[in-house]
């Protein structure tokens, strides 16, 4: 393998440089792939129009007149020869340049067409001759203190070396595809001759990237050590007992839900589950009866949520639906005093709390459970990958079930969630109402404040969420103390209003949750704390302020907090722009949908929070557009596993045995 700084022109410092770029050896170079090409074409200027981007080239038939203003600008203006026209060129911040353009010199332009004037605008220069072919040019991302031109004259420079790839495509799948080889593949995406040759390339190495992808999640699905569960003896009697002590009736999918997640329990293999359900389905009592099938089983539960309001709420559930059970349950939170900590701490680990419900505080370092038998971890996709699970135990590794109200568009859950079962309650409890959603502007204010006072008559409760400017807590709170002054002239003769955000300490927050569960409270004034998993059943009206702002799914999370009784919610989008991106919340309650649109629109980073690169670290393909490869290679996958040729190729054994385990 090539050194980096054998590579004339890289210094120290621009092997810095190329580090900042993840860059820090050759081979790390020839991996370096473009993220974009550009077709470089002569333009026919007989065909274009005023303001067509084009390319030409030409002799430079005038000597530049160059023009300096503003210290650090400048412009200059000449005149060329394409061999049938005389056009001007005038381009910016170019005047370096000026020795090199002497009269006849060969130069390449590319800009904008005025020609009105007869001019191009130039915002490239090139000295050299256009290829009367057309061309596919790289074009990689680059960083400060190094160009496109010079990381590919490096890359170009490794491709030149001596270097060897690994192929893990087995003989028969690239025989059935007719891959091109992976050499002549990776030459190609950086030196593409024609974009037929470019796109064989692309893919072959795009399907590579996810074939190993779906091979290690299938290996790891059937494979893995740690998938050894735990016994269990329950009765399924005791569970349909408890079932019917409930205060309403379950729907199919929670029923189905429940049976699958007792059936993983009781069985010794490891369950490692996704439940998947939208706001308001009712995921809540499923992860109850989970941690009561766990306890009769004679193991601790944990149960884990994103924020200390929604452990709060979690907490009092579970110790109401147990009062008459020989159950003790605990909350453990990051904001607990000391001494408080130190107590819980102790009875988890001497076995005196058979539920423990929290927040990351049940990871931290100083919590060692008993027999910790069932983690269950509520909003997953708030928490990041790595966090997905890291329970100290003793001696046994803990089933698992993770909730997300956040629908995964198919690609996603195949890749994201491949490598576990999935539990799907779509259906709504019954007599639920759907959510009805309109789109305001800022001027409709009256008519927004008419719709509030109507259903604080009701002796409705309303949310009103106030926009979010930036991730900065002083911003947001200007934002609210705003909003409440305004909410206050309206409404603070007749009604209640309470606000919560994100600085406020616990014990606040659990104060004014309470009120406002209590309907002490008639309107609340909230950043997106409230987003995930807040029930207040008589909360009917939400109003979103700049819901532009937002991202699709975030908002259709927000709105699951009303509509969560049978009375009719509503929600109002308050929005001066972006319109037709949020029209879609006003036209469907279903959360798969607008989680699709979402993705489409933004991609997966903003869809959940995190991003999720540990797991999803694609260097060519991109899953929404690489659909139908990705699921081409879940199905070659599965087959070369079953075929056990697997175990003959040793590179693709060691990768699978190296790869990383579950949690
Ligand atoms: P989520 O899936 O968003 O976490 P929750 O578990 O908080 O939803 O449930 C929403 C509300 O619906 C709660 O008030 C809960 O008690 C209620 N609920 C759950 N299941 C049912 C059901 N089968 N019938 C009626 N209400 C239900
Ligand atoms: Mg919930």
């Amino acid at each position: 393998m090539l050194e980096l700084t054998k590579i004339k022109g890289i210094g120290p410092k621009t092997a810095q440089l190329l580090a900042k770029l993840g860059i820090t050896s050759s081979n790390h170079l020839l991996s370096y792939y473009p993220y974009r090409y550009n077709l470089i074409k002569r333009t026919d200027l007989s065909l274009s129009k005023q303001d067509d981007v084009v390319i030409i080239d030409g002799l430079v038939e005038t000597i530049p007149s160059l023009f300096h203003f503003n210290k650090h600008m400048d412009k200059m203006s000449f005149q060329i020869n394409t061999g049938t026209l005389l056009l001007k060129v005038v381009i910016y911040n170019r005047g370096f340049l000026k020795n090199k353009l002497l009269p006849s010199t060969m130069v390449t332009i590319f800009g904008k067409y005025d020609q009105l004037h007869n001019t191009i605008i130039a915002n490239d220069l090139r000295l050299s001759k256009l290829s009367d072919q057309e061309t596919v040019e790289p074009v990689y991302h680059t960083t400060y203190g190094i160009g496109n031109r010079q990381l590919k004259s490096y890359i170009d420079v490794a491709l030149k070396s001596d270097w060897q790839v690994l192929d893990y495509i087995p003989n028969q799948l690239i025989n059935k595809y007719q891959f091109m080889n992976k050499k002549t593949s990776i030459q190609a995406v950086h030196n593409p001759g024609d974009m037929n040759l470019l796109h064989d390339a692309q893919r072959r190495l795009k399907y590579e990237e996810l074939f190993l992808f779906m091979l290690k999640i299938n290996y790891l699905k059937t494979n893995n050590p740690d998938r050894e569960g735990l016994p269990r003896i329950v009765d399924y009697q005791i569970i349909n007992q408890f079932i019917k002590t409930l205060p309403f009736e379950l729907t199919a999918d929670q029923l189905t839900s429940i049976k699958a997640i007792y059936h993983d329990l009781v069985e010794p293999k490891r369950m490692n589950r996704m439940l998947q359900g939208d706001v308001g389905s009712g995921k809540t009592i499923v992860a109850i009866i989970s941690l009561y099938v766990n306890f009769l089983g004679g193991y601790q539960g944990a149960l884990m949520a994103p924020t200390d309001i929604l452990a709060n709420q979690h907490f009092n559930s579970i110790t109401t639906i147990f009062k008459d059970y020989p159950i003790k349950i605990g909350l453990l939170t990051g904001k607990l005093k000391a001494k408080e900590k130190k107590d819980i701490t102790t009875k988890i680990k001497e076995g005196q709390l058979d539920i423990i419900v929290g927040t990351h505080a049940l990871i931290s370092e100083e919590v060692i459970y008993h027999n910790l038998g069932l983690v269950i971890t509520d909003e997953q996709h708030r928490f990041g990958v790595n966090q997905r699970s890291n329970f100290k135990n003793k001696g046994h590794l803990p089933d698992i079930l993770y909730m997300s109200a956040t629908p995964i568009p198919r690609t996603y859950a195949l890749t994201l969630y491949g490598d576990m079962d999935v539990s799907n309650i779509i259906s709504m409890p019954k007599g639920r109402k759907n959510i009805i959603t309109s789109l305001k502007k800022s001027i409709d204010m009256k008519a927004i404040l008419t719709m509030i006072y109507q259903e604080l008559q009701l002796h409705h409760q309303v949310y009103v969420i106030a926009p979010l400017i930036e991730e900065s807590d002083v911003i947001d709170l200007e934002n609210i103390t705003d909003l409440e002054g305004k909410m206050q002239k309206a409404f603070g003769k007749l009604y209640q209003i309470g606000v919560l955000h994100g600085q406020m300490d616990t014990v606040e927050k659990e104060q004014i949750m309470l009120k406002f569960k209590q309907n002490e409270i008639n309107i609340l004034i909230s950043t997106t704390v409230v987003e995930v998993g807040v029930d207040v059943p008589n909360a009917t009206l939400m109003v979103i302020f700049d819901a532009y702002r937002f991202g699709l799914s975030t908002i259709h999370q927000l709105r699951g907090r009303v509509g969560r009784s049978d009375l009719q919610s509503y929600c109002i989008l308050i929005s001066d722009k972006e319109a037709e991106r949020l029209n879609i919340l006003t036209t469907t309650n279903d959360g798969f949908k607008i989680s699709e649109e979402d993705f489409r629109l933004r991609g997966s980073g903003d869809l959940f929070g995190v991003r999720q690169s540990g797991d999803m670290s694609f260097q060519l393909a991109d899953i929404r557009t690489d659909f139908d490869l990705l699921l081409q290679a879940k199905i070659d996958s599965e087959v070369y596993l079953n075929s056990n040729d697997y175990q003959n190729n040793q590179d693709l054994m060691k990768l699978l045995i190296n790869s990383n385990k579950l949690n």
